[in-house]
Formats: C-alpha cells, sequence, structure tokens
C-alpha cells in the first residue's frame, strides 16, 4: 500500500510539471485530489488493517494528500498571477491604426483656420430659427416663389420656427450684433426636407461667410475666395462668376472653380465643362441691410454660401455625400 501511495505521489508530480494553465489545473486537481480519486478512496482499505498499520499507512497517506494540496494551492496561486499579468495596465500595448476625426470635423476646422487668418470672425449659430431670420429678413415674404426652392422642415410648436434650410438664416442677427465693418463666417448644419441619394442628404453642413463695410465689393470677394481655395485644395485654381439668381443678394453670382480632376481640360465630374460649381454669392441686397439697421447709402457688403461636403467629396474623391454622414471608419482612413 506504501508502494501504491508512492507511486500515485510520484505520478501528480509528474504530470504537475507539465499543467500550464488553470483548466489544467483543474483536471488535474479532480484526477488526483477529487471524489473519485485513488487517494480519496484510499482510506476505505483501512478496516482491512491491523491497529500499527492503520497508524502508520494513515499518517504517510495524510503527508501525501497534504503535500499534494499544498503543491496544488501553489501552483493555483502561480497560474493565477500569471493572468494578472495580461492585464498589467502599464505594459505597452500592440499598436492598432485607429482613423482620427471624421473628415467633417477636420475639414470643417481647416476651413475655419484660413477664414480666421483672412481676418474673418468666426460665429457659431442656432439650428433653430425662426421663419423671419431664415425668410422674411432676406426678403423673402411669404408669397415669394423663392420660398418653394427648399423643403422646409417646420415645427409644430413653437410655431413659426424651423430647423434652418441655409446659414443665411444668420446674415440679420449677425449684422446686427456686430456693426460694421466686420467680417464673419458662420459653419454648421443646415437641415431640409429631401429624398437622399449620393449627392443630397437631409443635413448638410453649409459655411456662409458676409463681409460689410464701406466699400467691400466684388473684386475682394474674389480675391477671397482665390485665396480661400487655393489654401484648401493647396493648388492653385482659377475661379470664375456666373450672373444667378437669389432673394438676399444683387447682383447674384455662382462660384466656379477650374475643375480640379482635368485642370480645365473636361472630364466626367465637371461634364466636360472644366469648371465645377461650389459656391453662391453676391453683394447684400439693400433690404436685408435694412433689417439688420444698417444705412445701405453709407455701408455695402458681400455675402457667400459654399457647402462643406461639397468641397470634402472634391478634395478626396468621395462620390457619395452619405459616406460622410455614416458610422463606416473606412472613409475616415483617406
Ligand atoms: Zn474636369
Amino acid at each position: 500500500m506504501i508502494e501504491e501511495l508512492e507511486k500515485i505521489k510520484k505520478s501528480a508530480l509528474k504530470e504537475l510539471n507539465s499543467v500550464k494553465n488553470l483548466d489544467d489545473l483543474e483536471k488535474w486537481r479532480v484526477n488526483f485530489l477529487g471524489r473519485k480519486s485513488f487517494l480519496a478512496n484510499f482510506p476505505k482499505q483501512f478496516k482491512n488493517l491491523s491497529p500499527e498499520e492503520k497508524v502508520r499507512i494513515g499518517s504517510f497517506y495524510n503527508q501525501i494528500k497534504t503535500e499534494l494540496e499544498t503543491l496544488y494551492q501553489n501552483k493555483k496561486e502561480e497560474l493565477s498571477q500569471k493572468i494578472e499579468v495580461l492585464f498589467d495596465f502599464d505594459h505597452p500595448g500592440s499598436k492598432f491604426s485607429f482613423p482620427s476625426l471624421p473628415l467633417i470635423q477636420t475639414n470643417l476646422k481647416r476651413i475655419i483656420d484660413i477664414f480666421r487668418d483672412l481676418g474673418f470672425y468666426v460665429i457659431d449659430s442656432n439650428y433653430l430659427v425662426s421663419e423671419y431670420e431664415n425668410f422674411d429678413s432676406l426678403n423673402m415674404p411669404p408669397y415669394h416663389p423663392a420660398r418653394d426652392m427648399w423643403d422646409t422642415i417646420w415645427l409644430k410648436k413653437p410655431n413659426k420656427y424651423l430647423l434652418r434650410t441655409h446659414t443665411s438664416a444668420f446674415q440679420v442677427p449677425f449684422l446686427l450684433k456686430f456693426k460694421p465693418p466686420v467680417r464673419g463666417i458662420v459653419p454648421g448644419k443646415v437641415f431640409r426636407f429631401e429624398a437622399t441619394d449620393a449627392r443630397h442628404d437631409f443635413e448638410f453642413y453649409q459655411i456662409e461667410g458676409i463681409s460689410v463695410s464701406e466699400n467691400s465689393n466684388f473684386s475682394h470677394l474674389r480675391f477671397i475666395f482665390k485665396e480661400f481655395f487655393k489654401r484648401y485644395f493647396e493648388k492653385n485654381l482659377e475661379i470664375r462668376f456666373r450672373p444667378s439668381y437669389f432673394p438676399f443678394t444683387e447682383p447674384s453670382v455662382e462660384v466656379d472653380l477650374s475643375c480640379l480632376l482635368c485642370q480645365g481640360k473636361g472630364c466626367l465630374v465637371c461634364k466636360f465643362s472644366g469648371w465645377l460649381e461650389v459656391a453662391g454669392a453676391g453683394m447684400i441686397h439693400p433690404f436685408v441691410l435694412k433689417q439688420a439697421k444698417i444705412d445701405p447709402n453709407k455701408f455695402q457688403g458681400y455675402a457667400f454660401g459654399t457647402g462643406l461636403e461639397r468641397l470634402i467629396m472634391l478634395k478626396y474623391e468621395i462620390n457619395d455625400i452619405r459616406l460622410l454622414h455614416s458610422a463606416d471608419l473606412r472613409t475616415n482612413e483617406i
């Protein structure tokens, strides 16, 4: 019986040496110390022994059992500590690539920086505006057909409030607050109740600019545009003004940029015209200046608006606006 015990001890020690994790250790425990193990059932044989043998073999049995239990506890502690090392928070982690801020945010910041350098205030403004701010103050009374140009999202309460359809809604509040001479931009989201497709989304960013002084004029506007696009696209690009119509500017122009992709030679993106439409602009209508309590005989100014997503799509050659608003992180890995 002593030999049997020694044999069991020997094989238990041998197997314990090859135990490398807690799962294996548990198997080892069940095998050598568990309820059905040889050691657990060994005392059943004591009844056939003489009292002297019972003492001798019993104490040897207890010694081996205690020894294996101690070894088990030690091994368990050792393996548990190894697991803790896996969660060592001071341990340098493995590198993984994570996209930077979304393209919208990084580009918006870049654009704000450029306009700041060009001497423009940057104003944050409300998404929720009154009918007066969005329409009436901009020479669009209730009967004006230009109101039909946008699909407006109206609020039921408070009545006559809406999610702004354009950042121009800030023009009059801005001019009421900051007296001329003044230059400012308001970047921010605008909302239209439109079906979405590759070119349209129901919310998007605009950047509105305004400059009012005694002599702000089209040549200033042209310089600002030329400088802005040069810095933003990091290319020397041609711009051109085309006559257009907006109720709140007179005269009004569409601003085209020589095509970034074909350098004006003509391609699919510019529909072979060599030009890309990038902004709307004009001299601020005297009606708007009057709304801001500015004398149109003394002061004049220009205003412009451009779409942030359009600029980003051109810069990074992205062909679907919805990618910019989606949670797909691959869009930011450009
Ligand atoms: Zn082109």
